[in-house]
């Protein structure tokens, strides 16, 4: 017998005549009765709907009756009486992961996800799936072929814009979350728009595959005195990083960039230039090689920090947590990569005072006094050279000249 899945509200629309939508699913299996669409009737006073639906593009189906009587709905399919599966509007979703943290604190977060490639997608479905209500999702690509061997879309989203195929992919665990859009690529045309719509997050994921929007991210974020996590894997995924910025507080990308230059120059592979630079042999090196499997120990490690930031003084059995992730940069290998420096690594085995692979380690990365992004930087130039900001040209904070590329 097909099953009609009606939601509780419609329950009370029935008198109402409100209109209704129900699709047929699952090959004439299943009918999902809902509150929106084009293929909508209106439910007469006597709280009666009568439905005649269409079977896909062949034609019209059988008719369905919708007949609320006292509280009780029934349905009738081609004047069949057809089980009736009722869910009600405000289910608890997340009563599973209730007594590990207060989950309406997090129905009221706000994470602003700035790109929304492999990392990204991973890590707003877990925020979702952990209870956080709202979402910015800040991306212009569109879903490609390429993307679906790593990312949480699959082949059924392709052509569509990321952000949109995302927001329907985080409303199908939560109906209730608040997801808000935008399609643009953060450069330095729309830094302002973008620092401008992510200044009401209570956190902002950093999980774009590029040096320059990383730069323009932190920029922001510091302005807006945001806390910002950066993740990136390095080339062939070998390994990964994550950055926590608080800022003026803990160092930035900046700050990052002038002290361990080297890392950052080791990250992903965004661009054919950049795949040309690292290839070692005539084969072309695709851009972002690399697992999926190498790339979401960093993603759920970015998530793990986001919920501890997230839950920042409210009662917790995450709270030891607060002790453990304290550093500001966290170092991850997942193989011991030939041409690097962890090829000489000691092999795993069983061995628990060696860094090896496969393990997270904390590195104690100071602040740079000096750094343009978050530093004292003018006092430093006036000290050193008797320059002040008046003296400065503006372009010389932009992105491409303030950070020298090591290589
Ligand atoms: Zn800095």
């Amino acid at each position: 017998m097909p099953c009609v899945v009606i939601h509780e509200s419609v329950t009370a629309v029935l008198a109402e005549g409100i209109p209704l939508r129900a699709v047929l699913k699952d090959e004439g299996d299943l009918w999902v009765v809902g509150l929106e669409g084009s293929e909508a009737v209106d439910v007469g006073s006597a709280g009666v709907a009568r439905l005649r639906l269409r079977h896909g593009d062949s034609g019209t189906g059988p008719s369905l009756l919708l007949r609320g009587v006292r509280g009780v709905v029934q349905a009738f399919i081609d004047g069949v009486e057809a089980e009736v599966q009722v869910l009600v509007q405000d289910i608890d979703l997340f009563h599973r992961v209730r007594g590990v943290f207060e989950t309406d604190v997090l129905s009221k977060r706000r994470v602003a996800i700035v790109g929304c490639g492999s990392g990204g997608s991973f890590i707003a479905r877990e925020l979702t799936k952990a209870g956080v209500g709202e979402f910015l999702l800040i991306d212009h690509d569109r879903m490609e072929p390429g993307n679906v061997c790593r990312h949480e879309l699959g082949l059924s989203e392709v052509g569509r814009k990321k952000v949109f195929a995302m927001r329907d992919l985080i409303l199908d665990r939560n109906p209730t979350a608040i997801v808000e859009t935008l399609a643009v690529h953060l450069d330095g045309s729309t830094v302002q728009q973008v620092q401008d719509a992510i200044s009401g997050a209570d956190l902002v994921i950093g999980a774009t595959d590029n040096r320059e929007s990383r730069l323009l991210l932190n920029r922001a974020c510091i302005a807006n005195d945001q806390p910002l996590l950066f993740g990136a894997v390095f080339r062939r995924a070998y390994g990964g990083q994550v950055l926590r910025v608080l800022p003026r507080m803990t160092p930035c990308y900046q700050c990052f960039l002038n002290v361990l230059p080297h890392m950052g120059n080791d990250q992903e592979i965004a661009s054919a230039e950049d795949a040309a630079a690292i290839a070692y042999s005539d084969r072309p090196v695709a851009i972002e090689p690399g697992l999926s499997s190498d790339v979401l120990p960093v993603a759920l490690m970015m998530v793990k920090i986001a919920i501890v930031l997230l839950l920042e003084g409210e009662k917790t059995t995450l709270a030891p947590l607060r002790e453990d992730l304290v550093a500001p940069l966290y170092l991850w290998l997942n193989r011991r990569e030939p041409g690097t420096d962890y090829a000489k690594l000691p092999p795993l085995e069983h061995r628990v005072d060696d860094m090896t692979i496969l393990r997270w380690y904390g590195v104690l990365l100071p602040r740079d006094p000096d750094c343009a992004a978050c530093g004292a930087f003018e006092d430093s130039l006036l000290e050193r050279y008797g320059l002040g900001g008046q003296d400065l040209d503006t372009d010389f904070f932009s992105t491409d000249v303030a950070v020298e590329d090591p290589s």
